[in-house]
């Protein structure tokens, strides 16, 4: 089995990713572009077109990102957030609830990244059953192939491939975490299916699903709104969402986003920050979302879990305390820098440009890659989050064999031009393809997106003639 994406060059002292050999290393970013040194080379002005892994919102270097940083590090007192609060984590807490539809979600606790996020909302709906008196609803449903983070408990949580070796450390999957159909218009709606009629498939299946493993034994259905690393940004189609919700509603379970890596701004206009505002209405929101990357854009490490009101309702009527905390929790130097960097976003409307932005990148690799690409199967996205996914066959949609490492291929290839992306790798059993992940900045002008256009048809020219 495969863990790890690709290998790369001379020894490391990081015990991460590569652990015998020594990969390219960035020394420098400002905007959108890095400066990168590799195999004792310097590579100027690398197109940075994931953003880290889709974090960077504002781009590197960014004056008065470091402004904010500076002032923040000053006003921050260090505080145990299970012995006295802050004011930043709280300011945060209450642009995040401003900012999003009137009356989703009530409260957020803020962490440090992703994974910790969902740990964090696991033990928060444990609380929530046990507050109401259900101390048997502890199911999850979660989808194929889903990603939610590399702690034990969003492993758990997840069923993509990655996660299987480490299946002796995790929750019993079997039985704690029921796997639903992932929903991948591009490879699993029939052709004589409307994009409605293959969400209604899904979601009969998850209520059946639902009915035979007993709806009182389950806590949440969880879902990333747009999955991207574990899927390649498939939308969901059209009422999805909202059946889940509905069923949801109907059997008494929460409905749970993970929006780490597609929210917070980068799949909508107009400064809208939920992901899911795309999809649901407001008051289909759903009762526990995770966040985090473009929270504070790279420039600290902070994730957090929104919590619905009634969540909140619950904990209220019942101890009034939540259980648990971690040491760095609502930290107020991240809160600071993250709520310091949010504001901008919305001073500035980048949210907007991002969006524009990405959807005429999108646009423009559809017309040249999906049109005139032999290995191209699919360009899909929204905003700012696209994937390109490769196919041996695009007639059958037959993915390469994952032991030729297309998706890493293309990442070094892509390099090679001057631009970085995230190169995933298929799934083993073929259910889904290798792909390319792209997530740039919410700076992004025309002139860049055609930088990342052209530097991506080449990129798959040349792997096309690699590959033959
Ligand atoms: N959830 C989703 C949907 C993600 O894409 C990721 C990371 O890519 C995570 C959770 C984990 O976040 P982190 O890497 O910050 O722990």
């Amino acid at each position: 089995m495969t863990i790890a994406n690709d290998i790369q060059t001379e020894q490391s002292y990081v015990f991460q990713a590569s652990v015998d050999k020594l990969g390219p290393q960035v020394t420098e970013g400002k905007g959108i572009y890095i400066t990168i040194e590799k195999d004792g080379k310097i590579h100027k002005n690398v197109l940075d077109a994931i953003t880290g892994a889709a974090v960077g919102a504002l781009g590197w270097g960014d004056e008065e990102a470091l402004e904010i940083m500076d002032k923040s590090a000053r006003a921050s007192t260090y505080s145990y957030p299970c012995l006295i609060s802050n004011k930043s984590s709280e300011a945060l807490a209450k642009f995040y609830i401003e900012n999003s539809p009137e009356g989703a979600f009530s409260a957020a606790l803020w962490c440090s990244s992703g994974s910790e996020s969902n740990e964090n909302a696991l033990r928060i709906m444990r609380q929530y059953y046990l507050e109401r008196g259900l101390p048997n609803k502890v199911k999850l449903m979660s989808r194929e192939s889903s990603y939610h983070g590399f702690t034990l408990g969003a492993q758990s949580m997840s069923w993509n491939p990655r996660v299987e070796p480490f299946e002796p450390y995790l929750m019993d999957r079997k039985k704690i975490n029921i796997k639903i159909p992932c929903a991948y218009t591009y490879r699993y709606k029939k052709e004589e299916e409307t994009e409605e009629d293959y969400a209604r498939r899904l979601i009969d299946d998850l209520e059946n699903k639902i009915v035979s493993n007993d709806p009182d034994t389950i806590a949440a259905v969880v879902v990333e709104t747009l999955p991207g690393s574990s899927l390649g940004t498939t939308p969901p189609p059209k009422g999805y969402l909202k059946g889940i919700r509905e069923l949801c509603n109907k059997y008494d379970i929460i409905f749970y986003l993970d929006e780490v890596m597609c929210g917070t701004g980068r799949c909508n206009p107009n400064g809208r920050l939920n992901c899911w505002e795309n999809y649901l209405d407001p008051c289909d929101a759903p009762d526990i979302q995770t966040v985090g990357k473009t929270l504070g854009s790279g420039y600290v490490p902070i994730a957090g879990v929104l919590i619905g009101p009634k969540i909140k309702n619950a904990f209220l009527n019942g101890s009034k305390a939540v259980v648990g905390g971690h040491t760095y929790s609502c930290h107020a130097f991240c809160c600071g820098v993250a709520l310091g960097v949010q504001q901008k976003i919305k001073r500035e409307n980048l949210t907007s440009n991002v969006f524009k932005m990405g959807n005429l990148m999108g646009e423009k690799l559809k017309n040249t890659l999906l049109a005139k690409s032999n290995i191209v199967g699919d360009v899909r996205g929204v905003g700012g989050f696209w994937s390109v996914e490769f196919v041996k066959n695009r007639e059958t949609k037959e993915p390469f064999d994952i032991s030729l490492g297309v998706g890493p291929r293309f990442k070094a290839v892509c390099f090679d031009n001057g631009l970085s992306v995230m190169g995933m790798p298929g799934n083993p059993d073929g259910s889904c393809g290798d792909r390319a992940l792209l997530a740039p900045s919410f700076i992004i002008t025309e002139e860049v997106v055609d930088d990342i256009v052209g530097k991506m048809v080449k990129s798959v020219a040349e792997l096309t003639d690699e590959l033959k």
